[in-house]
This record gives C-alpha cells, structure tokens and sequence, in this order.
C-alpha cells in the first residue's frame, strides 16, 4: 500500500517534470526556428528594397538593353567595366530582373537568356508597387520556382519605353536551407526528448528521496511515539483495576498501586511535554526567548537540584566555573538541556562515581561540558544516541526508565541556538558531552 502510493507520486514527478522539460525545448526549438526563417527572409527583402531605392542600379538596367540590342556598352554604364571591356551581371545569379513594358511585355527576354524559359511564364501584376511580395513561377519543366520580388514603376519617357522593372531574388536554395534548418532542429528535439525523459526519470527518484525519508521518519516517530505512550498507560489500567477488586481497602493500605499509577502520571505528562516539544521543533513552531544572562550565576543556580541528587546518590559532582561573561539565549531551553544532560549523567553512573560540569568563555563562544566517569557508550552507538527513542541496550537493561528522547530534544535545543552538541569519551572512562554556543 505505501509503497504503491510513493510509486504514484514518483510517476506524477516523472510525467510532471517530462511535460515541463519537453514544453521548454518546444518552445525554444519553435522560437530559434522562427528567428532564423525570418532573419533568412529579411536579408533578402533587405537587398531587394535597397536595389529597387538604387536609380543608377535601375537605369542601368534600362541601358543593358541598349548594350543587348546594340552590342556598344555606353561608356557611363555602371556595369561597364572600361578597363577590360566586359560587362558584370548587375545582380547575383540568384536575383533576376525583368523589364515590363506599359502592355505587360517582357522587354529583357534576350538579356534575360536561358532564364527567359523559366520566368516567361510570370503574370505581369502592378497590384502591389514597391512592396516584396512572394510570388511562385512555374517553369519549362513545370516544376514550381518560389521568388521574393518587388516591382518598381519607371518613368515612361526613357527611350526603350521601359514601364516597371521587377527584381526577383529566387527563394527556393533559401528554402532548402531552412528546411535542412527544420529537420536539424527535429533531430535535436528528438535528442532532447530522449534525454527529457531520461533526465526526469533521475529527478524524480532524487526529488521522492528526501519525502521518502522524511516520511519513514514521521511513520517511525508516530509508531515509537503510541508504544511509548501505551506502557505507562496499561500499567495505570492494571493498578486501576486492581482496586476495583479490592473495594474495602484504605486509601494507606493501597498506596503502593496510586504511588505507582501517580509516577506513572507524571511520566506520561513528561513524555507528552517532550513530544509535543519535537513535534512543535519539526514544523519550526518553536520561538527562542533569547535574553542576556551572567552564565555562572545561572549555572549555579541551575544545577543547584542535581549537586542534591548526586549526593543523595553516593557520587561525587563537581561544578568548574572558568570565564565568566553575559550570553544571549533562551534561559528555559537551555535549563531543559542541562536537565538532560545532567540526568544521563546521573542516570548513567555508578554510585562512588564521579560527575563534572565545567563552563567557560572562549573568543566567540561558550563551552559547556558534562563529564562523567560511567558507563561510557561504545563506538558505534555514539551516532545514534541523537535519534529519536534511540536506547543504548545497557540503559534498556537499567532501572533508570525513559524514552530516548532526551538526547534528540538536547540536540534540537543546541542547533535552535546555531550551537554544536558533540559525544566523546571521558578519561579513564566514562562519557563527556561538549555543547558551544556561539556568542553572537
Ligand atoms: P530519556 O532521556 O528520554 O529519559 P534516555 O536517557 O534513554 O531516555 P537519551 O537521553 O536520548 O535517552 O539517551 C539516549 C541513549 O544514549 C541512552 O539510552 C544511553 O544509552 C545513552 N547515553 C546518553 N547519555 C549517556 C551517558 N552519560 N553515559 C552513557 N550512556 C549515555
Ligand atoms: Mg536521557
């Protein structure tokens, strides 16, 4: 069942991230497609408008026909080349001139030569003056030729009655070009496809990761959190129940079972406290009451209760005040750590042992270490006693009770301050906790 909906919700990711990946390299494809048509396009209209803005260009259009009936180049013929005699084509082969007389005549049809078969068949149109339009010739061999032309109107008083001239630039190489544009760019988004696809598939096994542990966190935390919360509760059932079937006996004659059921109680309102407190941690609900406080003064006050019970306990507790200075932080907080500190510390030794607190000031923040000369924790628990409900397996043979959240709300208090929690050993034995906070 979990495991089809985190399958669910990875396929959601993958077809999510697949439709936004291939939509971009759509669109882009689309985008660069267009550009590059109409940039082609432009350049050619470009030149057309300028040819047909340029009067020598055109009157030397005029003049060829003179030299094609004649045979003479005129000497001030820009397309006469006075040095070796030759005449330049006006225009590059692609681009082709026509000249139109009044009746619709093709006047340049020898000037013209072979391509006069290909574009004898163009219908003569003076709809659109002076604006590149597109216009399709079919020629000898009836396939279709694709043109940009313009066509301008000539002052009819020139000598050869020339009344338009028509300037064809021939798009079909153009179009070539842009189709083998077209298919590049098919071929590139196939590619692209194919790695969209590859690409979301990763992304969201990545992107379901941290949900997947976050979730087996929340699933776990839930599971640890009712088993703990149903033992002191069935201990309370069963005492309650027994003195139901012990109706005549005095309140004294019964105080053990209430003793218990009250201690009970008090743990379940504890536990409770703490869970709501990592609960409350996880969705940042918690706000620090930072405040400036003189640290020995409140260390001495704070463990004050811990010096009794240590020596209630047969052990030995020693409190180390080095440098001394104000530090901003949250008096309650930090009150809770120490408690859970100082109680594994008292939790986790042997009677006769020894317990040390020590504090100081070093150049940008305070350190505060609870030594004691216990039980120790071996190596590879070290990393797991910050996790929730972790219990060391000797701790879950003591009498000492708990629930293994301590260390986890300790931790939590630590980071809310931008502060470092660390485990290491005591020496000759025994486990010493260093917590830094930073000053500023
Ligand atoms: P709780 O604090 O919730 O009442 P707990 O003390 O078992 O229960 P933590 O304080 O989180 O839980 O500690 C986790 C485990 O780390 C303990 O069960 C114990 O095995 C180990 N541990 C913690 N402090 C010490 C210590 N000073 N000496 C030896 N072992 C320790
Ligand atoms: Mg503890």
């Amino acid at each position: 069942m979990k495991k089809q909906r985190s399958k669910n919700q990875r396929i959601r990711y993958f077809i999510v991230n697949m439709i936004s990946f291939a939509s971009i390299f759509l669109i882009l494809g689309i985008i660069v497609f267009q550009l590059l048509q109409t940039s082609i396009y432009q350049s050619v209209d470009t030149e057309l408008n300028h040819l047909a803005g340029n009067e020598t260009f055109l009157e030397g259009q005029i003049k060829m026909l003179q030299v094609d009936r004649t045979g003479q180049f005129p000497k001030d013929s820009p397309i006469f080349d006075s040095e070796k005699g030759t005449k330049t084509p006006p225009n590059n082969f692609q681009q082709q001139v026509i000249l139109w007389s009044e009746d619709g005549d093709i006047l340049n049809s020898e000037g013209l030569g072979s391509r006069y078969n290909d574009l004898q068949n163009i219908q003569f149109s003076t709809d659109q003056l002076d604006t590149v339009t597109n216009i399709e010739v079919a020629d000898s061999n009836d396939r279709t030729l694709q043109f940009r032309s313009i066509t301008v109107p000539m002052m009819s008083n020139n000598d050869e009655k020339v009344a338009y001239i028509q300037i064809l630039t021939n798009t079909d190489p153009i179009k070539g070009t842009v189709e083998r544009v077209k298919q590049i760019l098919i071929a590139c988004m196939v590619i692209f496809g194919v790695l969209s696809i590859i690409l979301s598939y990763f992304l969201s096994k990545w992107s379901m990761k941290p949900i997947m542990v976050s979730w087996r966190k929340q699933q776990e935390f839930v599971e640890n959190a009712s088993h703990e919360l149903r033992t002191p509760l069935t201990i309370i059932q069963a005492k309650l129940e027994k003195l139901f079937t012990k109706p005549n006996h005095t309140i004294l004659e019964e105080s053990e079972t209430i003793a218990t059921s009250l201690t009970e109680v008090q743990r379940l309102g504890q536990l409770t406290n703490d869970l709501l407190l990592l609960a409350r941690s996880d969705s940042n609900a918690v706000v620090l009451e930072k405040e400036p406080i003189n640290v020995n003064q409140f260390l001495e006050a704070a463990i004050a209760p811990y010096q009794e019970l240590a020596l209630a306990e047969n052990k030995d507790f020693i409190l180390v005040l080095e440098k001394d200075g104000q530090v901003a932080f949250d008096r309650q907080k930090i009150q809770q750590l120490l408690i859970i500190l100082l109680d594994n510390a008292l939790k986790y030794t042997n009677e006769q042992d020894q317990l040390q607190l020590t504090s100081t000031i070093e150049k940008n923040e305070w350190v505060i270490r609870v030594i004691d000369h216990g039980i120790g924790i071996e190596e590879q628990q070290k990393k797991e006693i910050f996790d929730r409900f972790y219990r060391g397996d000797q701790s879950r043979n003591r009498k000492t009770g708990g629930y293994g959240i301590g260390l986890a709300i300790a931790k939590w208090i630590v980071e809310a301050h931008h502060g470092k929690i660390t485990v290491s050993d005591s020496e000759p034995k025994g486990t010493t906790f260093t917590v830094s906070l930073p000053l500023k």
